[in-house]
């Protein structure tokens, strides 16, 4: 993912509107370009900042800003889990009708 690309899905990416593929990409950019970390922390503090004042609550926005990293990186390991077992289930899926072909045609 370049980094115009990046700067562009932050505002999906603070409002959890990011599908898996793009948050995987999105996390990993995120952890190694140093210049989009920083962006990504600055319009977090300011739009959950702002709303946070409209509601009068109190707030530690950059514990918060990584607990969202950290959430979304969860996401996207158990996501890619969840692809791994279902593949293997279809290859399962497929082996066992290769073998009751096999049994029937015999
Ligand atoms: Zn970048």
């Amino acid at each position: 993912m370049k980094c115009t690309q990046f700067e562009k899905m932050i505002p999906d990416f603070i409002q959890k509107k990011m599908d898996f593929v793009t948050l995987e990409s999105f996390c990993r950019h995120a952890d190694s370009c140093e210049n989009c970390k920083e962006e990504l922390t600055i319009q977090f503090l300011v739009t959950e900042g702002m709303q946070r004042l409209e509601e009068g609550e109190a707030f530690d926005l950059q514990r918060e800003m990584d607990l969202r990293m950290e959430q979304a990186w969860k996401t996207v390991n158990r996501n890619n889990q969840c692809l791994k077992i279902g593949t293997l289930f279809e290859f399962a899926a497929v082996a066992a009708v290769t073998v009751a072909l096999v049994w029937i045609l015999w």
